[in-house]
């Protein structure tokens, strides 16, 4: 059964832009799938729809063939936002590590060696106790993926995930996911950097300036003739 399907989604902003239109995409399990357009294309939006963080304004979205909504399947879904701050909220990284996991009623013991096991996975060590505004970009961006992944989801939806970040810690991060995706997770990432999608996955979605989908297929072949 597919992971995600999407039917004709469309949405609009309250100002009246235009996001998206007529967006169709069906996603299969431990696909490894970025989200490519330029600047403004509706990248983030887009994610935030697949995540269930808005409501489109027509089309609709499944999930694991079920018809259960996003906000039932936190166990199983992850958003990390384009700004890293918006999800780190809490007094310290640590407990932005421990709240998805709290949330779901993961039991302690289980939550300390995931948050371990991702805290050096991810570079975060001597930055845990740390409240996270006094963090680096970088960093944030780091703790904030460290956190989407802290519930083990099966699907993890990442807006930009590499932005900001330096070259050393953007190979610990792609190695990260690259890891997971092996481990069966399901990782859609969005961003407007051709050069990195052959890195980061092996399907392409192509989104134009007016937020409709132009192109859907293997990178190879997408990205020869772009
Ligand atoms: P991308 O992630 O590809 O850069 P976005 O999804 O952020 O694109 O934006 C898609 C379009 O929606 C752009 O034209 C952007 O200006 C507009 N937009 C984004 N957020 C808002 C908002 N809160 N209100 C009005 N327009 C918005
Ligand atoms: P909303 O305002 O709709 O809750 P958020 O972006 O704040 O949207 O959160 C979306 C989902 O992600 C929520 O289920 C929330 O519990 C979860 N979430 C937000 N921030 C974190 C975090 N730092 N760690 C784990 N889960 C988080």
């Amino acid at each position: 059964m597919n992971t995600l399907d999407a039917r004709d989604l469309s949405f609009a902003y309250p100002d009246g832009t235009t996001a998206l239109g007529g967006i169709d995409l069906t996603i299969e399990a431990g696909e490894r799938v970025a989200i490519l357009g330029p600047n403004g294309a509706g990248k983030s939006t887009l994610l935030s729809l697949l995540a269930g963080l808005r409501d489109p304004a027509s089309g609709e979205v499944r999930y694991f063939g079920t018809d259960e909504s996003a906000d039932d399947l936190r166990d199983r879904i992850a958003h990390c936002p384009q700004t890293p701050a918006d999800y780190l909220f809490n007094a310290t990284v640590r407990e932005d590590l421990e709240y998805g996991p709290a949330q779901l009623g993961i039991d302690r013991g289980t939550a300390t060696g995931r948050i371990d096991a991702l805290a050096a996975e991810f570079g975060l060590d001597g930055l845990l106790e740390k409240p996270p505004f006094r963090l680096s970009g970088g960093e944030q961006r780091r703790a904030s993926l460290a956190a989407a992944l802290a519930v083990d989801p099966e699907l993890v939806l990442l807006d930009e995930p590499v932005a900001d970040v330096d070259a050393d810690h953007r190979e610990m991060i792609l190695d990260a996911l690259d890891r997971r995706n092996e481990a069966g997770t399901t990782i859609v990432v969005s961003t407007p950097d051709a050069d990195l999608v052959p890195r980061i996955a092996d399907r392409v979605v192509l989104l134009d300036r007016t937020g409709s989908i132009v192109r859907d297929g293997q990178v190879r072949e997408v990205l020869t003739d772009h």
